[in-house]
């Protein structure tokens, strides 16, 4: 028995800052000199942090932002220049007209109504359009009309792709046409159809300005092979106890794994709770050093089971560094056999684990600050 009493130590979610950048440096050299490359980091920059990613981003070159609502937007435009672009996707909220055009922040203006007032009230006009993902956006009806009610000329106009991660879904082809067609009835200065995927369809869908995202982060949501982005994330947890478990013996909640053989078994503290998802339990692997270990049991809301009994006794003790997502066990991999999308597992990563910056950052001290050194 251990003498020393252990303490529950927190996971480690590390995330490389100078991968982003030069995740965004590897999108502007795709989509050439003639498109810009926009950043996407709603949903507190995919739960990595704003506070974290943006001055990286501004750092690299990006000067165009969007971000999920007013809230969001509030929260990094004090922090920037006011050359630098806002887009807010959730359109108009609460008729808050005031500020945005006191915080020059432009909404995506994807109803109507808000398409008119921001036309008639704000200095910079974005419109949504609806091609097919029915989400937000003014369908073809809809545009006849605001070009029938307003002189001015949109700013930008912007549509989302449903199907961009399948280049050969007809789909894409579909939506083009109809953002084409409906940009030249409105006649924007600049036109933006892509998210992350879809720079990887090619120019043609790349018109003045893509809006990245997952890219930014590593994900490669358009499973390019080799995938050429540089991961972002690695999630690290501790071991906190290691038993023996005799054949036949359950392990976990439901008693889902039984013993199969004498088996030393690790209790690594990290569980749902942390966003280790519960459907990852019994068909994840981690790694210890360089040793596979096989997810036993269902996912706890603190702690997870894995079998040790592979790995070298050495490496079975109390404190020690396990491995769930890095160099070896992409998020992609995670995601998919849990079912789920890598995108969804970084954001609850990043909401419930602390993120650590893998490597320290001296050019942007509101950065250390933000995560406490
Ligand atoms: C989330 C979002 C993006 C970014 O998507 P990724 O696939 O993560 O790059 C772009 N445009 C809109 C409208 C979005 O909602």
């Amino acid at each position: 028995m251990p003498t020393h009493t252990y303490q529950k130590r927190e996971p480690e979610l590390q995330i490389d800052l100078s991968a982003i950048a030069a995740n965004f440096h590897h999108l502007r050299s795709l989509v050439g000199s003639n498109t810009e490359v926009a950043a996407v980091v709603k949903s507190d920059a995919y739960g990595l942090g704003m506070n974290l990613v943006v001055p990286v981003l501004l750092e690299a070159g990006c000067h165009t932002f969007f971000v999920a609502n007013l809230r969001e937007a509030m929260q990094i435009r004090t922090k920037l220049a006011s050359s630098v672009q806002i887009n807010i996707l959730a359109g108009i909220e609460d008729n808050a007209l005031d500020v945005y055009r006191t915080y020059r922040l432009a909404p995506v203006c994807g109803r109507l109504e808000d398409a008119i007032l921001a036309a008639e009230k704000l200095p910079e006009l974005v419109l949504g359009l609806e091609t097919g993902f029915s989400r937000f956006g003014l369908t073809f009806a809809q545009v006849r009309a605001f070009k029938h009610r307003v002189r001015r000329e949109p700013d930008l106009a912007i549509s989302h792709l449903a199907c961009a991660d399948d280049p050969i879904d007809t789909t894409n082809r579909l939506q083009r046409d109809r953002f084409v067609a409906m940009c030249q009835i409105v006649n924007p200065r600049r036109r933006s159809l892509a998210a992350s995927a879809a720079v990887w369809l090619g120019q043609n869908y790349h018109f003045n300005l893509v809006r990245a995202g997952s890219a930014l982060f590593g994900l490669n949501n358009a499973g390019v092979e080799p995938n050429p982005l540089r991961p972002v994330v690695q999630l690290f947890a501790r071991i906190a106890e290691v038993r023996a478990v005799h054949c036949g013996e359950a392990v976990g909640y439901a008693a889902s794994f039984r013993a199969t053989r004498s088996m030393r078994i690790g209790i690594v503290a990290l569980g749902y709770a942390q966003g280790l998802p519960w459907s990852a339990g019994n068909v994840i692997a981690v790694l210890i050093g360089a040793h596979k270990a096989p997810v036993v049991g269902r996912v706890a809301m603190e702690y997870v089971a894995v079998d040790l009994s592979d790995v070298p006794a050495k490496l079975c003790t109390e404190g020690q560094l396990v491995e769930f997502i890095g160099p070896h066990l992409p998020i992609e991999t995670m995601a998919k056999v849990a079912h789920t999308i890598p995108q969804e597992l970084l954001i609850r990563l990043g909401a419930n684990c602390r993120p650590t910056l893998r490597q320290p950052c001296h050019d942007a001290p509101w950065i250390l600050a933000a995560t406490g050194g």
